[in-house]
């Protein structure tokens, strides 16, 4: 009996699987639940991290290897 297990994070967006949790304050340590700010590009991601204990605001970028094809070419 074969099945096929429908798997679909493609959905255009982020997966939020992708998205870093937990991210220690880079001043204070304190764990951030999750980025306040998300902006992706090419081949990387830029999270906006605000820790709510100090307020303190910093950026941390996500490097990918792959480079997603942002514009294919249309067809005429
Ligand atoms: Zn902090």
């Amino acid at each position: 009996m074969t099945k096929a297990t429908m798997v679909n994070v493609t959905n255009g967006d982020i997966p939020t699987h992708e998205i870093p949790r937990q991210n220690p304050c880079a001043q204070c340590g304190t764990p951030i639940a999750q980025p306040d700010w998300i902006e992706p590009g090419e081949g990387r991601v830029s999270y906006l991290w605000t820790c709510h204990a100090c307020g303190y605001r910093f950026e941390a970028i996500a490097i990918f290897d792959e480079v997603p094809i942002a514009h294919p070419p249309l067809a005429a």
